[in-house]
């Protein structure tokens, strides 16, 4: 089986190419060049072609690869907003992706964002670096006894209720589907999470009824002073509503892996280009925001696990009994 890899990064090409060592029945290419109507000429003769999260795989895209003859799209992420399901279905073209490959490493990066935001360590870090040793503006609070707000209790957003559980939070959550599992977790309507918590993390996946869920209307509702963070989806929050936000003094910190604009930016290196009318460029003037380049998934442990489930679920497909928990449907 062929496989041929889109925008894959370094850290792909060395996760994927020891992992097939052990899958010998897979021929693996890797570009570096994301999908487009203009780069997908470059599938043909293969069976599948794998793509990551800002990779767009519209109806045109899609129709396009059917004309290549591929019958497979392998993502190499939980996430399929990026993928035009029903012109996948039209196309013939089965799409699988890897539902939880380390939902801790997410969590864990969604706890880095909130504890770097609170104490100000983007801040401090660089003030020691400048010899100032002074403290002012430096004051964070106190999380133990404070309320963590979990919206999406599904894989991450567990973990995370677990982290904020250990550090002494109350945990309330907000989820269409409360779990069962989490027995010292509240679940309360979302107007109720917005108005307690303190911490406001977002989990839950972007789809019609969630998209701009954080907006002007929802931002109003919460508590003055409370600490945003978002690894999810970047559509989740109404940006230029959570820009107004911030200007209002809503915010004492605001923590970002994901962001609307994020496609354009994401794992490039733009360090000379100047972001003209950028809303990114807006976020960053903020001294209380911070923004990383979609980097929760990234721990060994999940690169391995991605590369791992990957694999498995074209080997599945080519032998005909395709993982059906990891196929995506309309
Ligand atoms: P999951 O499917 O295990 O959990 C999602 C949860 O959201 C489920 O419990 C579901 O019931 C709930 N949900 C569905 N609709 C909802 C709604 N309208 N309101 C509230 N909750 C709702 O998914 P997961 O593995 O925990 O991943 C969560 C999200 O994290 C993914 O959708 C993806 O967008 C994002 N993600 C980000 C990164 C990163 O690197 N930053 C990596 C992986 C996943």
């Amino acid at each position: 089986m062929k496989i041929l890899f889109y925008d894959s990064k370094s850290y792909d090409k060395e996760s994927f190419s020891a992992a097939l060592k052990n899958y010998p029945q897979i021929e693996a290419e890797f570009l570096d060049t994301d999908i487009s109507l203009s780069t997908v000429s470059l599938a043909k003769g293969y069976e599948a072609v794998c793509i990551f999260v800002a990779s767009a795989a519209d109806a045109a895209v899609i129709s396009a690869l059917a004309d290549q003859g591929v019958r497979l799209l392998l993502l190499r992420c939980a996430g399929y907003n990026n993928v035009d399901l029903a012109a996948a279905e039209k196309a013939g073209i089965t799409v699988m992706r890897v539902p939880g490959y380390s939902p801790e490493a997410v969590a864990e990066h969604a706890a880095a964002l909130l504890l770097s935001v609170n104490r100000k360590i983007h801040k401090a870090y660089i003030r020691v670096r400048e010899n100032n040793f002074s403290l002012s503006g430096l004051t964070g609070l106190t999380l133990h006894g404070r309320c963590a707000g979990i919206v999406g209790t599904g894989r991450i957003g567990a973990a995370m209720c677990s982290i904020c559980r250990g550090l002494g939070m109350k945990v309330i959550a907000y989820d269409k589907y409360p779990s069962r599992d989490l027995d010292y977790v509240e679940y309360v309507s979302l107007d109720e999470l917005f108005r307690r918590s303190d911490v406001i993390s977002l989990h839950c996946p972007l789809l019609d009824d969630t998209y701009h869920m954080i907006n002007i209307d929802s931002i109003r509702k919460m508590r003055d002073g409370v600490i945003l963070v978002n690894t999810s989806r970047g559509a989740l929050i109404k940006t230029e509503d959570l820009i107004q936000g911030i200007r209002e003094h809503k915010f004492s910190g605001v923590g970002l892996d994901v962001y609307e604009e994020e496609n354009e930016n994401v794992f490039e290196n733009r360090e000379d280009d100047i972001l003209e009318h950028s809303t990114t460029a807006r976020l960053l003037s903020f001294p209380n925001v911070i923004v990383t380049s979609h980097q929760g998934f990234l721990t060994e442990e999940a690169l391995e696990a991605i590369s791992r489930t990957t694999l498995d679920n074209a080997v599945s497909f080519y032998e005909g009994k395709p993982i059906s928990e990891n196929i995506v449907h309309r």
